[in-house]
């Protein structure tokens, strides 16, 4: 658009030490069009509160964000609305952010009159197209409790998808569907970041579908990204421990993950972040933990092909300062 000098990377998002609650501290991110960046951690990690900072339903208390970059003022002024606009979220549970009084078509058509387009049913037609419900006008005229949750998904998509929008976060968008549909949704998101050419962020506790959908994948724990790389490295070779218990808890990463239980990763709970632990967070439950791991903060010590792990293992490895996200 003309308001942002479009660059490779749309979203940065810097925070640093919240001093309320330590729900993120320290993260940093960039996501770029054409890519999925997958963040996964446990439930309690941090990672949503990621996404709702981003969408500007949370204030940043500290840092900044940035869109193709141009740093976003909040609350006020064009390059907000801009923002808003071009910076949509998908939520888990997409009955819950549908209204259940109204159809399909009140739902796309709304989006595309908040968004400032032609709000006519051929518009809401071609939005159910791109989410592949067709055809079209089986779908219109349906009420939420009509549509199977994938088909609610899809049209929570398609609304988002109104916007035209540059960014969407994804906060675990498949994991309240069958398991037998969550591979169709998340193929239809990877073609539309191709297609519209999308940088996603793709919020789960599946590390194994990071590893399937995304291009990259950075790990969180309590409140802190610990560790990032392409999504095959990290996947095939982590390099923090904490990664490491999650792919040995991950039942079958051939699979997609099935239960919500497994949010619960092996070996105690993650900390909690009104109070977390003193240097390493993960010391209390790391395996190879050392003595300096309960009082000294790791900084980023970089590893071959981009890959990066928070964690004194490496300490003979360079520090990276590097904003970690998708690849510039
Ligand atoms: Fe374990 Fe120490 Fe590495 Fe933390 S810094 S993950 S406690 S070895
Ligand atoms: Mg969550």
């Amino acid at each position: 658009t003309k308001h942002f000098p479009v660059r490779r990377t749309v979203g940065d998002l810097v925070s640093r030490r919240r001093r309320t609650v330590h729900a993120v501290d320290d993260v940093s991110l960039r996501l770029r069009r054409g890519s999925v960046t997958a963040l996964v951690g446990e439930s309690g990690s941090g990672k949503s509160t990621v996404a709702r900072l981003l969408s500007q339903l949370y204030p940043l208390t500290e840092g900044e964000i940035r869109l193709g970059g141009t740093p976003v003022k909040a609350g006020r002024g064009r390059s907000f609305r801009a923002y808003v606009k071009q910076v949509q979220l998908i939520f888990q549970d997409p009955f819950a952010s549908l209204n259940p009084v109204h159809t399909v078509r009140y739902h796309l058509t709304r989006s595309l009159k908040i968004h400032g387009k032609q709000a006519t049913e051929a518009e809401a037609c071609e939005l159910l197209e791109r989410v592949q419900l067709l055809p079209p006008l089986q779908y219109l005229d349906k009420f939420p409790h009509e549509l199977s949750g994938g088909q609610r998904q899809r049209v929570a998509i398609a609304r988002a998808l109104g916007a035209d929008p540059k960014v969407l976060l994804a906060d675990e968008p498949v994991s309240m569907l069958d398991v037998s549909i969550r591979l169709g949704v998340l193929n239809l998101l990877r073609d539309l970041k191709e297609r519209l050419h999308l940088a996603i962020l793709y919020i789960t506790h599946d590390i194994a579908s990071a590893r399937y959908f995304a291009d990259t994948t950075l790990v969180m724990y309590a409140g802190r990204i610990v560790e990032g790389g392409d999504s095959e490295t990290v996947t095939q070779q982590p390099a923090h421990p904490y990664t490491q218990l999650l792919i040995a808890s991950a039942p079958d990463p051939d699979r997609l993950a099935d239960e919500e239980a497994q949010e619960e990763t092996g070996s105690g709970e993650p900390p909690s972040l009104i109070s977390p632990p003193g240097g390493c967070r993960f010391h209390p439950r790391c395996p190879k933990a050392m003595e300096r791991c309960r009082t000294e903060l790791p900084p980023r010590f970089e590893l071959d092909d981009g890959q990066w792990a928070a964690c004194w293992l490496y300490e003979d490895r360079p520090v990276t300062t590097a904003v970690p996200g998708a690849p510039v």
